[in-house]
């Protein structure tokens, strides 16, 4: 399916992101989105989909996948260097969950409209719910990480170290909850890139989002102020990466209205893949199951896992 070869792009860029590349694939229209991208994580559970049942659905218009080498930035806010959106394309990307009600509507959502998003759950959030995180997964959503506990990492109390594990921590505890490695895709809470950390994150080779317009969902009184906000920013840039949030009630309530008009509007959404999952640090992904007091195989008492069938 692969028709567009890779393109590279080294440009010097003045936060210590070195490059990134990615390929271009078509979306077939009558693929199902699962069928159109697998899941992100190698090892997230595959389950076949059904064509897309919804003759008008938003659907997916294309799909690109990103070389995370070097940590490449995106979203205009922040990074302008990577201009890869063509007039009407967008993203959508969903942050701070997983959450009871309010993701699995999003996921209902996204489903019913054929399309799909990025999310970046919070690492402390994937342990109280990987069941929901799994869902995501399921349906082929791509997945990153939003640190493991939504710290804002420019706070100047946070030393380099406590930096480092709440990156490292929320791709950990995102990996518990899948059973499987997520995409490298980091975005910072509340959009504060602290420049050291962006550097790390080109070590780490984990692509950063910022967006290019945010929904402002969280401080939206109801949900046509999150549709009228999208639209309007949207509309104005003409395409884009934009910010939402399944933790929130107003934006699931949004979402299907808000899906119609991106499609009234002739909007086209992106889907963003990882070339390769993250690599986990092992000693951050036991941290994970010794501060979340997660239950390992080692917690079941003896007689659950040893028992005599012969004497
Ligand atoms: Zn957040």
């Amino acid at each position: 399916m692969r028709i567009a070869a890779s393109l590279i792009f080294a440009s010097a860029v003045s936060l210590g992101v070195t490059g990134a590349a990615w390929s271009q694939t078509p979306a077939t229209k009558s693929l199902a989105p699962a069928a159109a991208a697998a899941p992100a994580p190698a090892a997230a559970p595959a389950v076949a989909k059904a064509p897309c049942a919804n003759p008008d659905a938003l659907g997916i218009g294309r799909v690109v996948e990103i070389d995370t080498t070097g940590g490449p930035g995106f979203g205009f806010e922040h990074f302008k260097q990577l201009d890869f959106l063509r007039d009407k394309e967008i993203v959508l990307t969903f942050d701070d969950g997983p959450w009871p009600l309010n993701t699995p509507s999003v996921l209902k959502t996204l489903a019913e409209e054929c399309t799909t998003g990025v999310f970046f759950p919070i690492g402390k959030h994937s342990t109280y719910y990987p069941e929901v995180l799994k869902q995501v997964a399921a349906a082929g959503h791509t997945i990153g990480s939003h640190t493991w506990s939504h710290a804002t990492l420019t706070n100047k109390k946070l030393t380099e170290d406590q930096r480092k594990e709440e990156i490292e921590k929320g791709f950990s505890a995102v990996k518990w909850a899948l059973g499987a490695s997520p995409s490298p895709f980091f975005r910072f809470p509340a959009l504060q890139h602290p420049p050291e950390m962006v550097t790390y994150l080109g070590s780490r080779n984990i692509a950063m989002f910022s967006c290019d317009l945010d929904s402002f969902d969280f401080k939206a009184r109801n949900p046509q102020q999150v549709i009228d906000v999208t639209m309007k920013k949207l509309d104005k840039l003409g395409k884009g990466i934009i910010l939402m949030h399944d933790f929130h009630k107003h934006t699931a309530e949004a979402l299907p209205a808000l899906l119609r008009k991106l499609k009234a509007g002739g909007y086209k959404v992106v889907q963003m893949k990882a070339k390769a999952p993250v690599e986990t640090i092992a000693r951050y992904d036991e941290e994970v199951l010794k501060d979340a007091k997660l239950p390992t195989v080692s917690s079941r008492p003896v007689s659950s896992v040893v028992q005599t069938i012969s004497e």
